[in-house]
């Protein structure tokens, strides 16, 4: 039997461990996978610490990660538009394909999702299975580096995308690896000011050189004497609450024009409360973002790429995938983008 790597939550506790798996079968309408690079998300940072949603809702033993790139191996007997030697990544959410929003064409709203290296095994691996349908074939020209990034490049993209951002002042709470690339995103989409808060420096220089115009400290600096600097009269009038702290949404509500739009991607602790006079009276319009539209946002994203949008400053390190522990505390120190693993 041939076997692979794979990096596996296998009990309870802190970590991960490199196991050796079979090389998984496949069905017929599946693909596959060679994995090249990976890249680390806050979600496999849960699983690592095994903090209580992680412990609610990944099944023990599981194959982690869902930020890749790579190759098909093989192809199973049903897939007639994929061919061994393709690069490609692949959307992590798996959809039902028969509900009311996914007959429609609206399979990011599916309510019946299932998450690749969450519910189900994932990329951490030399191998992974995945269904044609969620197979995205990239352009060559792609670094894979950047290509193992697309995942949340693509919440970046959908979440900034969902308002027209042409000359708009734009604010952005949070400036982790998505909040950073969001910033580039909207440069790229032809933002005027592009502002980020974050509490930590490290994150607000990368933030910089992703194109955010002004970064705000927010344990140094308050955003309202940043609006009057930047001589706005009114407020911002899109917003992207990438934090997940419930501060960055106090901001965002303290800090939008009236009629601003406002997504929100952070993922905010339980029972979170929320000023909704500010919401009511300013007659904001609010918008929750869950991944990514398939496929419009992996259109766009190569598309933006190809044209020149430019958000690999995000990567701040790679390991070889053995090194995973060097990895991983890099990623919890704070002090760091994206993190590669380097499976070839
Ligand atoms: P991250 O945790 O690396 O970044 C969050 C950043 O927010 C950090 O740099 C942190 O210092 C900063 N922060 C903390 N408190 C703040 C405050 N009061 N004001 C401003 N910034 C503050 O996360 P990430 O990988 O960049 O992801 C961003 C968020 O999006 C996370 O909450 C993540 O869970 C969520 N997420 C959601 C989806 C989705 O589909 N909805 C997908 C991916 C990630
Ligand atoms: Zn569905």
């Amino acid at each position: 039997m041939e076997t692979m790597r794979a990096l596996i939550k296998g009990k309870p506790g802190t970590g991960l461990e490199l196991a050796s798996l079979p090389v998984p079968d496949i069905g017929p309408m599946d693909v596959l996978i060679r994995i090249s690079r990976t890249a680390i998300c806050g979600t496999d940072l849960h699983i690592w610490k095994w903090d209580p949603w992680a412990q609610k809702t990944i099944p023990i033993p599981m194959t982690v990660g869902h930020e890749y790139c790579g190759y098909v191996e093989k192809t199973g007997s049903g897939v007639t538009d994929l061919n061994p030697g393709d690069y490609v990544s692949g959307e992590g959410h798996l959809v039902c394909g028969r509900c009311r929003n996914c007959l429609a064409g609206r399979r990011h709203l599916c309510p019946n999702t299932v998450g690749v290296g969450v519910n189900r095994p994932g990329a951490f691996a030399d191998f992974l299975v995945l269904p044609y349908r969620n197979v995205y074939k990239l352009d060559p020209a792609i670094p894979e580096n950047l290509a193992a990034t697309f995942d949340p490049l693509g919440n970046a993209i959908h979440t900034a995308l969902s308002w027209d951002l042409v000359a708009e002042d734009v604010l952005i709470t949070g400036a982790g690896p998505i909040g950073c690339m969001a910033a580039s995103v909207c440069r790229f989409a032809g933002a005027r000011h592009v502002v980020i808060t974050d509490p930590n420096p490290f994150r607000l220089d990368l933030a910089k050189r992703l194109g955010a115009t002004r970064t705000v400290d927010i344990n140094k600096e308050c955003l309202g004497t940043v609006k009057d600097e930047l001589g706005m009269k009114e407020g911002f009038d899109i917003a992207l609450e990438m934090s997940g702290h419930p501060l960055g949404l106090s901001d965002i509500l303290e800090h939008t024009a009236h009629g601003a739009r406002v997504s929100l991607l952070g993922i905010f602790p339980d029972k979170l409360e929320i000023d909704f006079e500010k919401v009511i009276f300013k007659g904001l319009i609010l918008k929750g973002i869950y991944g990514r539209e398939m496929f419009e946002t992996w259109y766009k994203m190569s598309s933006m790429v190809r044209a020149g949008l430019d958000p690999s400053a995000v990567i701040t390190h790679e390991f070889d995938a053995l090194d995973f522990e060097k990895a991983f505390e890099t990623m919890l120190s704070g002090k760091s983008g994206k993190v590669i693993l380097n499976w070839s």
